[in-house]
């Protein structure tokens, strides 16, 4: 399921209190509620987006980890995206709230049968040199993994494990609810063997008979060249591990761009200053100028001005999954000599005054001659 904004999903502001997202979560639940809405497909969508959108924004956490979204994060995150299935979801709030809110004690129908693992978050952090050429970084992922032991049967050895009676292996029992909405007659996820139609009789040492484990793993991750900030980067099956034999969720990585110290970015196009001398401006020159990946020639026209623009083709970033490379956009800029040894300071002066331009005496002042002249 994709992210929306859990906080558009629930309608409250960004600031909103603990208390208020939990009361625009239960309008929106009773009004949503699949039992409310027999048939209506886009109702039931509605009712996920709410629970998932609910899951984050009731867990500080989770919602702290929102609040960040976009901004440079290293390391690794648990965001969940959404996928309530899995054993990980509710927790604090989410779907066992509202169950207990309608009065149906249990998880409900969520826990039967195989389910995708969920997907997670992680976030790397690349500078310019990083999106020129494409990398690889091995990221520190926690997640859920089936547990090795006992391959997610939750018992150890042969015979640890053994038909549910009160189900007969099905998973499911036939259960009567008192809803606000009057009996509900609903088949629910057996409550011996939450719904896994085995119950365990000798839990495995390792995993205590949960058939998972958490873990640290590192995973590697090709990064390709020209990537973009909030670019994302789907690792299939690094996720979290799946229920009773599903297939894992995805690892999905954010990319975050650092600044350059000396180049901007413009999507493929990288802008950069070239400094010129004010002779070099004038009379035209070719010059050598730094990019990002080595040197580049730069012809500069005769009179060129501050604040124009020269545009190299192909000597930009490379383009996201596709050929060639943007463009190089040097902007010019005056670079005036602070300093002038005395010689140059002649030509200079020579030169303003074919210009007919007023300039400053320079060295001593008018001051210091009338006084040199005194004799003082
Ligand atoms: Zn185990
Ligand atoms: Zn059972």
């Amino acid at each position: 399921m994709a992210v929306s904004d859990p906080y558009d999903v629930l309608g409250v502001p960004r600031d909103a209190s603990a208390d208020a997202i939990k009361q625009a979560y239960r309008r929106l639940a009773r009004q949503h509620h699949p039992d409310a809405n027999r048939g209506n497909p886009a109702s039931e969508e509605k009712f996920k987006e709410i629970n998932a959108a609910y899951e984050v924004l009731s867990d500080p956490e989770k919602r702290a980890r929102f609040d960040r979204f976009g901004q440079a994060e290293p390391g690794t995150g648990g965001f969940n995206f959404g996928n309530m299935g899995g054993p990980g979801a509710g927790g604090a709030g989410g779907i066992e709230d509202l169950f207990e809110m309608f009065g149906f004690g249990g998880a409900g129908q969520t826990r039967q049968g195989p389910q995708r693992g969920d997907d997670l978050r992680a976030d790397v952090v690349l500078d310019l040199d990083d999106v020129m050429t494409g990398t690889t970084r091995t990221l520190k992922v926690e997640r859920t993994e089936t547990c090795a032991t006992c391959h997610g049967e939750g018992g150890e050895g042969k015979g640890s494990t053994e038909t549910c009676r009160q189900c007969r292996g099905t998973g499911q029992v036939r259960q009567v609810h008192n809803s606000f909405l009057g009996q509900v007659v609903r088949t629910g996820p057996c409550p011996q063997c939450q719904g896994r139609g085995r119950v365990i009789l000798r839990p495995c040492h390792t995993c205590h008979g949960r058939g998972a484990v958490r873990a640290v793993r590192d995973v590697g991750v090709r990064i390709p060249p020209g990537v973009e900030q909030g670019t994302r980067i789907r690792v299939q099956r690094e996720g979290a591990a799946g229920v009773m034999g599903g297939p894992s969720g995805d690892l999905f990585v954010f990319v975050h761009v650092k600044e350059h110290p000396r180049f901007r970015r413009e999507h493929a196009d990288l802008l950069g200053t070239l400094k010129l001398g004010f002779a070099q401006a004038s009379l035209g020159a070719e010059v050598e100028f730094q990019g990002l990946d080595g040197a580049v020639a730069v012809k500069v026209p005769p009179g060129t001005q501050p604040g124009d623009v020269l545009t190299l083709p192909e000597r930009g970033l490379p383009r996201l999954g596709r050929q060639g490379r943007g463009a190089l956009k040097v902007h010019v800029a005056l670079d005036v000599p602070k300093k002038l040894s005395h010689e140059e300071q002649e030509v200079l002066r020579r030169w303003a005054e074919l210009r007919g331009e007023p300039v400053a005496s320079g060295g001593r002042g008018l001051f210091h001659r009338v006084r040199d002249a005194l004799g003082s």
